[in-house]
């Protein structure tokens, strides 16, 4: 079921009393203060009705939803920054559209059509402007959220979504080095399960093994594959590369993992490097092999929030495998520099990645 293409209205119902302030956004917890206003749309009737943009606050919604129930719930997460010009520019936001359409697909969702997502985050940022941090100071992270809102606790599909976008401001970071424990115990994904799509309920099984994780001192869990437990298959939220000799490794998309748009981006930028990258299966064991032969380089993570995380230490039972220090590194580092020019906009762009906020776009 789709709604309808052209959706270019979008009402805005402005807040009273703006709650900005000037702060230092690396002082505030990330996800702690929100931005002024959100977008809410309703899904009734087989279509899409009119987007409304209005204070950021509680929705009233019956306990009875199926979203709280059976987690028909599916979300996205992309980011705006502030150029040099003052423009402000959303990274890659087709992607997120798309895949949130392919995530809607997976359980029985209504299509949100692309128009409306890329519409409506252009009205909501072009309302909210003032939240995008300045340049160089940070990134306006952005939230899309679509979940059903049927009444109703009968086990199937439902037929009642609401589609909401909210926004938080959050300073540049250079995130500490990760320890991650590789578990057998738990498994994240596995075949014909949901992992290559952004469900709700891909993340709340992940926190029993990220407090295990913790127990052993590691931050978060290297995840491996969920049928044989051989294979990596994702650090945390993020997808993870390892470095072993000259060439770049990252598992290839096998429909557990998910297709991070930045593992996308940091892959392409690394061609462009003259890197060797491939994306194939790995093996614990491989990598194991290359650190006994002091073969590996380095380890990171990719997602939206962080960009890029490298791993210090991985963990399994009681062994440890520590990395080379992150100072000595080549790969990460660099990727990383070639990418944030191009997401804050004070580099060129020769993949077409950012799409610039037009507030006078807005119509209402
Ligand atoms: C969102 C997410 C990622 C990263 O995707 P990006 O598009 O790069 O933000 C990686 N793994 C998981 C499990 C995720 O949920």
């Amino acid at each position: 079921m789709s709604g309808p293409s052209g959706q270019s209205n979008v009402l805005v119902e402005h807040t009273a009393k703006s709650r900005w302030v000037a702060a230092d956004w690396s002082t505030v917890p990330f996800g702690s203060v929100y931005s002024d206003h959100m977008l809410v749309a309703e899904f009734q009737d087989g279509r899409w009705g009119t987007p409304v943009i209005r204070p950021y606050g509680p929705l009233a919604l019956p306990p009875s939803i199926s979203a709280l129930h059976y987690g028909l719930s599916v979300f996205e997460g992309l980011k705006a920054h502030r150029g040099p010009d003052g423009e402000i520019r959303l990274f890659r936001p087709r992607e997120n559209a798309r895949r949130l359409q392919r995530s809607a697909a997976r359980f029985v969702m209504p299509q949100l059509p692309e128009s409306l997502f890329l519409e409506g985050v252009n009205a909501l940022i072009g309302v909210d402007e003032r939240w995008v941090p300045a340049h160089g100071a940070g990134a306006l992270y952005i939230r899309p959220v679509l979940f059903s809102v049927d009444p109703s606790i009968r086990v199937k599909s439902a037929e009642r979504f609401l589609f909401v976008v909210f926004s938080c401001p959050f300073a540049n970071y250079y995130p500490a080095a990760l320890d991650v424990l590789v578990t057998r115990r738990y498994v994240r994904a596995f075949n014909g399960g949901t992992g290559d799509t952004k469900p709700a309920g891909n993340y709340a099984p992940t926190f029993l093994a990220d407090e295990e994780a913790r127990s052993w001192d590691c931050q978060t869990v290297l995840w491996l594959d969920g049928a044989e437990h051989r294979y990596l298959e994702e650090c945390g939220a993020m997808n993870v590369f390892v470095v072993i000799g000259d060439t770049v490794v990252t598992p290839q998309l096998t429909g557990t993992l998910l297709p991070g748009v930045t593992r996308d981006s940091v892959i392409t930028l690394l061609r462009e490097m003259g890197y060797r990258v491939e994306e194939r299966r790995v093996a614990l064991d491989e990598v194991m092999a290359a650190h006994r032969e002091e073969l590996l380089r380095e380890c990171f993570g990719t997602g939206t929030a962080a960009t890029l995380s490298h791993v210090g230490r991985i963990r399994l039972d009681d062994r440890v495998l520590v990395l080379p220090p992150v100072e000595t590194r080549t790969v990460g580092p660099a990727v990383r520099e070639r990418l944030t020019p191009i997401m804050e906009g004070r580099a060129s762009d020769p993949h077409g990645w950012l799409e610039r906020v037009d507030p006078s776009r807005r119509l209402y």
